[in-house]
């Protein structure tokens, strides 16, 4: 009736309005330094005591609702035509920390940043990159960029030719959440990929999931058949490390290891892995 229709327009238009108020708060930090990146660290060698690299992750708290999930604000982002601005911010942030520690000595190998399926439609991608590698003195070896399989999946051919451009860069190219996306392998092999990411999701089953396991190990295996370097993902307990370390799996990420952190924590967070 009319007055549930009433009620219905009042429930649209405050979800709307919330979400543009969202938008616009999203939009602001972008451009005020409101967002932040946290690094995790992806552990490899003996006793896991070296280190591979770092995952820069996106943070950002809300003025007045305190942090927000990237889960949540990623995809707000991509609906909202921020994402490539968000990219060209993350891929920047993590230069300009990463030629920060190499100013300071600090021992990162490596950068990983998470880019979305929209950021390899932009053919500016490979000169955006190309010219903060420069800006900031790096070598294209410091940065990795992480995509999902979506990426791969509807990619036309300008896509397949902007990751061709990274790659040429000598920039690393990581293929994050493996296995949980469309399901074809044909494309592996054609692609110039660097790394799988074991999906957390599987990891997260090791323990009570022959499936989990028989994946983890098929995973794995391609990873060698393809001279892919494997990184789990999601490593929680010492039980899954012990048996992905068992199986080969080269590089291991994790709460067991470290949450993401500020770059202020992770300098001490080394120090203390290094000497243990
Ligand atoms: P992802 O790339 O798959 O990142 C892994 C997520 O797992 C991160 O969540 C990380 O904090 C979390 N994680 C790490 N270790 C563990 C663990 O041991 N256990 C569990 N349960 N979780 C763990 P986060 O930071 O909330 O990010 C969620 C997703 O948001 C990311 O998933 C990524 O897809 C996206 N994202 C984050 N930052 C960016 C960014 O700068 N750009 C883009 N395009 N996406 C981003
Ligand atoms: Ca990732
Ligand atoms: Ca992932
Ligand atoms: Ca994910």
């Amino acid at each position: 009736g009319r007055g549930c229709l009433r009620f219905f327009n009042d429930d649209m238009n405050r979800i709307t309005q919330e979400r543009v108020a969202l938008e616009d708060a999203l939009r602001h930090a972008l451009r005020d330094g409101g967002l932040h990146l946290h690094y995790q660290p992806q552990v490899s060698g003996a006793g896991c005591r070296s280190l591979y690299g770092v995952e820069a992750l996106a943070r950002w708290t809300h003025p007045r609702l305190g942090p927000v999930s990237p889960a949540q604000f990623i995809p707000l982002a991509e609906e909202c035509g921020l994402i490539d601005e968000l990219g060209h911010w993350a891929l920047a942030e993590a230069c300009r920390q990463m030629a920060d520690w190499r100013r300071r000595g600090v021992a990162v190998p490596q950068v990983a940043v998470n880019l979305s399926a929209r950021n390899f439609q932009n053919p500016a991608l490979p000169t955006l990159v190309a010219d903060l590698l420069r800006s900031h003195g790096l070598q294209p070896s410091d940065l990795a960029l992480e995509m999902t399989e979506s990426v791969v999946m509807d990619s036309g051919r300008s896509v397949l030719a902007t990751i061709e451009a990274v790659h040429a860069l000598g920039v690393k190219l990581s293929l994050d959440d493996f296995g949980t996306g469309y399901s074809s392998l044909g494309y592996l092999h054609r692609l110039p990929i660097h790394e799988l990411k074991l999906d957390k999701s599987f990891v997260q089953d090791l323990a009570n999931s022959a499936a989990a396991q028989a994946l983890t190990n098929t995973v794995l295996r391609i990873g060698d058949g393809l001279r892919l370097v494997v990184v789990a993902e999601g490593v929680e307990t010492q039980l899954q490390a012990d048996f992905l370390i068992a199986r080969g799996c080269p590089v291991l990420q994790g709460y067991l290891f470290a949450r993401p952190l500020p770059a202020a924590e992770l300098e001490p967070w080394l120090a203390a892995r290094l000497a243990a």
